[in-house]
């Protein structure tokens, strides 16, 4: 057996928010502790909650220590459970980031309902941005961020209602691919699971193999029906029922 890199979405992929149950979740737990301890496999959540917003979840859920926590849609990268995002990566995010101008642009869309404090990062400003309206004002903003103003920006709209604004430089795919090169795995070598759409960009960004848990959202289904990868499988089980038929279908385990 060879360690690999794992890397998993934490609402509805690892654990249950809104579809499914947590029962598999011991045994996947068991099973990636196990190898993390024989084999050196590295294990990462990476999440659109912020560091207030993990901390309620890990005190909620029986999830592992992991080795390293992307949080904020990809934006924080925290190795080996330090308190400090990572400045290597805060580096690669910084140039061309202009958050004030961000904030007074979007002030002027009445539908960008401002989400609590605490998700606001300094590398994320993000919205509440309901679905019906979603499709017209996206683009709009978008066209207005990236073409009037030139900023080097990035739109993520996930679940129907979250907006996260982020350096173009950023999102989970990126992040996950600058862990994998820092500790050298193979593509081959990483698998990624998730659910929503903002982990299409974990699935999109390279050749990682993917996990694409059975109660996937709308988003990431077409996503996956639209470009089918021979790497990537759809799972028929939920939440962490799913991770665990996938590590098996690649027989990483
Ligand atoms: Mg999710």
């Amino acid at each position: 057996m060879k360690p690999f890199l794992f890397v998993s979405d934490l609402d509805d992929t690892l654990v249950y928010r809104t579809v499914g149950d947590d029962n598999a979740l011991p045994e996947l737990n068991q099973l990636l502790s196990q190898h993390r301890q024989e084999y050196g496999t590295k294990i990462v959540y990476s999440t659109g909650r912020s560091p207030v917003l993990y901390k309620q979840l890990q005190a909620q859920k029986n999830i592992l220590q992991p080795d390293a926590l992307v949080l904020s849609v990809g934006t924080e990268i925290y190795l080996d459970g330090t308190d400090t995002p990572d400045s290597g990566w805060s580096e690669i995010l910084s140039p061309g980031w202009q958050r004030e101008t961000v904030l007074s642009i979007t002030q002027k869309y009445r539908e960008l309902v401002r989400q609590p404090d605490s998700e606001q990062r300094p590398f994320k400003v993000s919205f509440f941005l309901q679905q019906e309206v979603s499709a017209r004002v996206i683009p709009q903003l978008e066209a207005e961020l990236q073409k009037k103003y030139k900023l080097n920006v990035k739109l993520i709209y996930s679940s129907g209602i979250d907006l996260d604004i982020v350096p173009h430089s950023s999102d989970k795919g990126q992040a996950m691919q600058f862990l994998r090169r820092k500790w050298k795995f193979a593509a081959e070598q990483t698998v990624v699971c998730g659910d929503s759409g903002n982990d299409i960009a974990l699935f999109a960004v390279g050749n990682e193999r993917g996990i694409i848990v059975g109660n996937a959202r709308k988003e990431l289904l077409q996503w996956h029906n639209e470009y089918p990868f021979d790497y990537h499988y759809l799972a028929k089980s939920f939440c962490a029922g799913g991770i665990i038929e996938g590590l098996n279908y690649f027989g990483l385990l």
